[in-house]
């Protein structure tokens, strides 16, 4: 079965566009090829989170990525912490990574930019990280949004480097993952492009949100006074709320609230408020699941452990592997 790999942030909690966007194509992957998801607490060392913040967010993501769905039994959801393996194979690599590259690198520089006084070491590297993610599982395949392609080029570039080194196909090359489906960019609430954790107040609709906060951001975004020809092109703002209810509506309730637009007799506040409503239905059982799975460290500790293991056992293969290949071989 063809093998996929790819990172998950522990940033805390997801929102409608995270779910959309990239767990619901996590939820068929798991189906059909061998999966390796994994929250890369290690990588979020660079920016250097409290010991609390990580535990927490870590179990955040953990939970709520098992309430949408994952299941252990299909795909490996593992804690890149766990996987010692990973750091091992990081160390190895970095010492054919070049200064020169990983400084040209789009998203260094950005980090740089951003963060002037925490210029580290780990951020430098971190593209070689990210490649050992990937190429300690041998994966086909990695979902990449357009800003990681150069993360793949380089994850590429490393194996290659490796296999010519030492003259042996170790490592095959991973392939950008395009889902068949059009991929889906959830809009905000407050109109400044794609729904996201830093896009302001309001912005996001939380799965682990309060009912009566998520109602409260949708009923204020904002709007206009309203449609005054008929079938008028909208605007960004009412059309983005009409592409959020496509996504948790029927078709009858979309129809009935685009017809009503169309021959400007749409009020607002009612659409609105239905928006709010098919929002907290689909957000409802996710997130009453995870309260209930956040809290009951059996089972987040049965998941974790099941992921470990399996991510334990491919990385292990692939270290063996990998020591020998460079040389290294014990006298005892
Ligand atoms: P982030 O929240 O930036 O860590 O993103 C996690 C995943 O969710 C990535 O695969 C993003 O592409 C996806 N994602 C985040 N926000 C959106 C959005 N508004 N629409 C679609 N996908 C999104």
């Amino acid at each position: 079965m063809e093998i996929v790999v790819s990172g998950i942030r522990p940033t805390g909690k997801l929102h409608l566009g995270n779910y959309f966007g990239a767990v619901k194509s996590f939820l068929q992957m798991q189906e059909n090829y061998q999966t390796y998801f994994f929250i890369a607490d290690i990588h979020s060392l660079t920016t250097h989170p409290t010991p609390a913040d990580l535990q927490g967010n870590v179990r955040q993501v953990l939970a709520e990525y098992l309430a949408m769905g994952l299941d252990p039994d299909k795909c490996a959801l593992f804690i890149q912490s766990d996987v010692p393996q990973i750091s091992e194979l990081y160390t190895y690599m970095n010492m054919n990574a070049y200064l020169g590259e990983l400084e040209r690198s789009a998203s260094f520089k950005d980090k740089v930019r951003a963060h002037p006084d925490n210029v580290n070491a780990g951020l430098l590297t971190y593209p070689v990280l990210m490649a050992v993610d990937i190429l300690i599982h041998k994966a086909d395949y990695v979902p990449v949004g357009k800003d990681q392609e150069q993360h793949l080029e380089m994850t590429r570039t490393f194996g290659r480097r490796f296999n010519n080194m030492y003259g042996v196909e170790c490592f095959p090359e991973p392939k950008a993952f395009s889902t068949t489906g059009e991929l889906i960019k959830v809009p905000g609430l407050t109109n400044q492009g794609k729904m996201s954790k830093s896009g302001g107040e309001g912005d996001a609709i939380f799965f682990d949100d309060e009912e009566e906060v998520t109602r409260k951001k949708i009923m204020r975004a904002v709007t206009d006074s309203g449609p005054t020809e008929l079938n008028q092109i909208k605007p960004e703002a009412i059309q983005n709320l009409f592409d959020i209810m496509k996504l948790v509506s029927t078709k009858d309730t979309i129809e009935h609230f685009d017809s009503l637009y169309n021959t400007c007799e749409i009020r607002y506040g009612d659409f609105k408020k239905q928006l709010a409503e098919d929002v907290l239905s689909f957000v409802r059982p996710i997130r009453e699941k995870i309260q209930s799975i956040k809290s009951d460290d059996t089972f987040l500790g049965k998941a974790a452990k099941t992921g470990a293991e399996k991510a334990i056992d491919s990385a292990e293969k692939t270290l063996r592997e990998v020591r020998e290949l460079i040389g290294f071989k014990r006298f005892y």
